[in-house]
């Protein structure tokens, strides 16, 4: 088997289990995934950081085992994620050909030196490093530079978006903030970016649909956790598909091409659009959100008979605006404009509410 070398097929299709639980569940999932002949790379995870202590940690080095059975069966490199030294070594010494970094690793410098310290100058190994949990851009290229430091090649190097923590109220499990992969893409331009709707989405319904979104953002592969019986999966039950249903998403997928027929000037030009409506989608979003708090405000001024429009608070918002978009490259006249767009949007539904 040699060596696999990261870019050369697009898209890259990564799937399997969340966890390799068992030998049985480890084997039979993912040779179905082989066997379809749809999937590039076999994913498991056999050490788990897992939020609460007491849930399922992970097999450990067995699983290595199964997956190394399937590598020999199916010829297909194998993908495991490492939060470690320990890991790395381990890995390393059962013939893993990709490592990944979870999310909830990325964000810890020492954990992601002392993994980089491990690869010093590995020109075989791929390694896979996710989002950060939290939507710290500097931290993900943190965690890429070090690698990139201790001689592990660039070209070996890609990245996967899964979603970023949020205390709001989404559907997600980890909303995508697509903005900030657009951040990260313009520090590593040539970089392989894989998404991973499973751990976005959280839930099998949503799938299909953040997978194609990152296939029209001109993303290079998936990786989608495939499971034989997902609802009775050790980890990650709910977004887990049957390896079945796995290449069926595969299949519904819609690839882009990164130039049109022509130039380059065509495949710049989509790109700054594709940003463009997603900008714009969440500004609306914001927008919406801004509304139903100016709404509350105005049931509260009902109650307590108090008047719309107060000056004083509205000479407090422009100044705060105007002070806090100095620099952004906005001109006054802009910030103004827009701020009073909104503001009279806001008193004309507290309006409404008011004299209901
Ligand atoms: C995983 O891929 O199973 C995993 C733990 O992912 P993340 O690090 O994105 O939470
Ligand atoms: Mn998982």
């Amino acid at each position: 088997m040699g060596k696999f070398v990261l870019g050369a097929k697009r898209p890259l299709i990564i799937a399997g289990p969340c966890s390799a639980e068992t030998r049985e569940q480890t084997i039979e999932t993912t040779m179905q995934l082989a066997r379809s002949g749809r999937v590039d790379v076999i994913r498991a995870g056999v050490w788990k950081p897992r939020t609460n202590p007491g849930s399922f940690e992970g097999i450990g080095e067995i699983g290595l085992d199964w997956l190394n059975e399937v590598k020999q069966a199916t010829g297909l490199p194998i993908a495991v994620e490492v939060a470690n030294r320990a890991h790395v070594e381990c890995a390393l010494k059962h013939g893993v050909d990709i490592l990944w970094i979870g999310a909830r690793t990325t964000v810890s410098p020492f954990a992601v030196q002392e993994i980089a310290e491990c690869l010093h100058d590995n020109k075989d190994i791929t390694v896979l490093v996710k989002n950060p949990m939290t939507p710290d851009i500097g931290l993900w290229a943190g965690a890429v530079n070090r690698l990139i430091n201790e001689g592990v090649p660039q070209e070996n190097i890609g990245l996967i978006h899964r979603g970023f923590s949020y205390f709001g109220q989404s559907k997600f499990r980890n909303p995508p903030m697509w903005h900030m992969i657009f951040e990260m893409r313009s520090h590593f331009p040539d970089m392989m970016m894989i998404c991973d709707p499973s751990h976005i989405c959280g839930c099998r319904p949503l799938l299909q649909g953040i997978a194609q979104q990152a296939a029209d953002l001109c993303y290079d592969g998936v990786m989608i956790e495939s499971h034989i019986t997902p609802d009775k999966a050790w980890s990650d039950a709910s977004q887990q598909v049957t390896p079945q249903d796995c290449i069926t998403l595969i299949d519904n997928m819609m690839w882009r091409e990164k130039t049109a027929n022509d130039p380059e000037f065509n495949s710049e030009l989509n790109m700054c659009r594709q940003e463009i409506d997603q900008i714009d989608a969440e500004l609306f979003d914001l927008l919406s959100k801004r509304m139903k708090m100016a709404d509350k405000i105005g049931h509260i001024k009902k109650v307590n008979n108090v008047a719309i429009l107060q000056s004083n608070r509205w000479e407090y918002i422009c100044r705060r605006m105007l002070s806090l978009t100095r620099g952004m490259g906005l001109s006054e006249e802009f910030v103004r404009t827009v701020l009073e767009a909104i503001h009279l949007e806001s008193i004309s539904r507290q309006n409404e509410i008011m004299n209901k």
